[in-house]
């Protein structure tokens, strides 16, 4: 009766959870039942795509935004939070991509933030070795429903209706490590309308890029095709529809989108 019903479920016989490869269908009927389009990113200059596995979120990553947010930066641990995987909106350099206002929301802000992709994983990586995992960087928006992850945190939900929705990760072209080296410094500044809203420096990060790597492995393992959005300057706020939002970071094509 246990096989019949496994049989009926689709479940292979004597699955072994690894952690490296999720659970499957057995071979015999691993059919899809329908096509799961995957996202996948452009790579500048190269005919390859990124294939994204899990979008990482760092919070409250330079000082003067913690500050905003009502955090104190010297005293918090690193925290993480995950946007769905196909939120993310592919914009090619040098486009203006209209950016749907999402429902339900009257406070919808852009963050601006730098991408580190990883080409490889593990658990419990060390400081020392994690940026050997990033395959390249790219330019990011963390757009994020304010007033509903507000009322969510201040009700004691969990604040993901304000930030994983669809194309709430808007991203840019991923330039590899091997032409442009890590980015641990660097102007970071954002446009609404041609007036700066956001302008930082990537060195200001209060966790660096290695050790938000090292720090995530020790919650999950990570693995190639992980993207981890690397936290906001100060400045953040909201747009309504018609603005025209540029973000720059030195070494990267600027992304610009508009909001419809
Ligand atoms: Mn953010």
């Amino acid at each position: 009766m246990l096989g019949s019903r496994r049989h009926i479920l689709g479940l292979g016989a004597g699955v072994v959870m690894t952690g490296l490869v999720p659970e499957t269908a057995a071979a015999s009927d691993s059919a899809p039942l329908f096509k799961v389009t995957p996202s996948l990113l452009p790579v500048a200059g190269q005919a390859g795509t990124f294939p994204v596995r899990r979008i990482y979120c760092i919070g409250r990553n330079y000082p003067d935004h913690a500050k905003e947010m009502g955090g104190d930066p010297k005293t918090e641990p690193p925290f993480f939070f995950q946007k769905a995987s196909d939120a993310v909106q592919i914009v090619p350099a040098g486009a203006t991509v209209e950016h749907p206002y999402p429902p339900l929301t009257n406070n919808y802000h852009y963050e601006l933030e730098l991408v580190a992709v990883l080409k490889s994983g593990g658990r419990n990586i060390p400081e020392a070795s994690a940026l050997d995992h990033v395959f390249g960087y790219a330019v990011g928006l963390d757009m994020t429903r304010r007033d509903l992850q507000q009322a969510m945190k201040d009700q004691r939900k969990p604040w993901e209706i304000g930030k994983s929705f669809d194309h709430a990760a808007p991203i840019g072209p991923i330039l590899p490590v091997v032409e442009t080296g890590h980015f641990t410094k660097g102007a970071i500044r954002l446009t609404v309308n041609g007036v700066v809203k956001q302008k930082d420096d990537l060195a200001s990060m209060i966790w660096s890029v290695a050790e938000q790597i090292s720090k995530l492995s020790e919650s999950s393992e990570l693995v190639a095709g992980d993207i981890i959005f690397s936290g906001t300057p100060a400045g953040v706020g909201p747009v309504v529809r018609g603005d025209v939002i540029t973000g720059h970071i030195d070494g990267l094509p600027d992304l610009t989108i508009k909001i419809v």
